[in-house]
């Protein structure tokens, strides 16, 4: 059982108002944790719970939030606090009633992901570690990119792969690929503050229809990277993109990075679900190799 009113009573004290909610109301569509929306009449908070041992997850995720928001670049719900109570660890943020992602949104999600992406710092990686779904993933900052996607991105998700019993379909190909990073990211990217899990599930719209991202994987890195998650399930429209590259065009040699950066994800949900997931890295990894030669 969840005790609300504890969670309540932890809301109210970060917030410094009194908050009484009544029953929650239960929002499905989320990937990985059970979430509700708390409200007293005046106040609502979207609150999402999982086991008191994810409370790093949470605090993770409150930082990310707090750094898009402080961008003022583009809607993201303001994380209030994180906390347990019994069993369950939570996080509580503003709600906003998303109303979906079309119309003019999509060339507005553009504009402020491009202004969002100017936000910068003197290295890649985040202060922290954080969660890509429930993966681990490991921040150490480095100001080389390279080397940072190598170590901290390809290698860690390739490692876990081997880990999980995958080893054996992809390993011919890992060490091949991990040598030739360097020749497929010949770039100095600034490292960019990124949302790092930016998928269609992962934005939407406010009723005012202003762009609105959340659950965030958020660290610093190329700016590629977002954009080319953007586009590994289904896109975000050509609006978007004519939009984003109004405001800050991508460099020449993006659509072979995609492939590197997606392989990622890919990675990622290998580890987490398995299934036809290895065959697709796979040909990502021969065609990312066939690409060095
Ligand atoms: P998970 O961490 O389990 O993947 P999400 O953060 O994606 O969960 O949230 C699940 C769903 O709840 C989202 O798809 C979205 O529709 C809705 N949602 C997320 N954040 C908010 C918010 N701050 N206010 C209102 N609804 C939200």
């Amino acid at each position: 059982m969840t005790d609300w009113s504890e969670i309540a009573t932890q809301i109210a004290a970060a917030s410094g108002e009194p908050f009484q909610p009544t029953s929650p109301r239960q929002v499905g569509g989320g990937c990985i944790n059970a979430a509700a929306v708390l409200a007293d009449g005046g106040r609502r908070w979207f609150v999402k719970l999982n086991d008191a041992s994810r409370l790093d997850m949470f605090e993770a995720e409150h930082d990310g939030l707090a750094a898009m928001a402080a961008t003022n670049s583009i809607r993201v719900p303001q994380p209030l606090c994180c906390g347990t109570s019994g069993r369950h660890a939570f996080i509580a943020m503003e709600y906003i009633a998303l109303g979906g992602s079309g119309g003019a949104t999509a060339e507005r999600a553009g504009e402020a992901l491009a202004a969002m992406h100017h936000s910068s710092a003197d290295a890649h990686g985040w202060h922290r570690d954080n969660t890509i779904g429930s993966t681990p993933q490991p921040n150490h900052r480095d100001r080389d990119w390279a080397q940072f996607w190598c170590q901290r991105r390809l290698g860690f998700q390739l490692a876990l792969a081997a880990q999980n019993g995958y080893g054996g379909r992809l390993q011919d190909r890992d060490a091949r690929l991990l040598e030739h990073v360097d020749a497929l990211l010949d770039h100095t990217p600034a490292p960019s503050l990124l949302h790092g899990d930016l998928w269609g599930g992962n934005f939407g719209g406010d009723d005012q229809g202003n762009p609105v991202i959340f659950d965030p994987a958020c660290y610093y890195g190329d700016r590629e990277t977002d954009i080319a998650m953007t586009e590994l399930f289904g896109g975000f429209g050509s609006r978007f993109y004519a939009a984003y590259n109004a405001a800050w065009p991508l460099p020449p040699g993006y659509a072979t990075r995609r492939m590197l950066y997606n392989l990622y994800h890919i990675l990622n949900h290998l580890n987490l679900f398995g299934g036809g997931y290895g065959s697709q890295a796979e040909r990502m990894m021969d065609r990312l190799l066939a690409t060095v030669g």
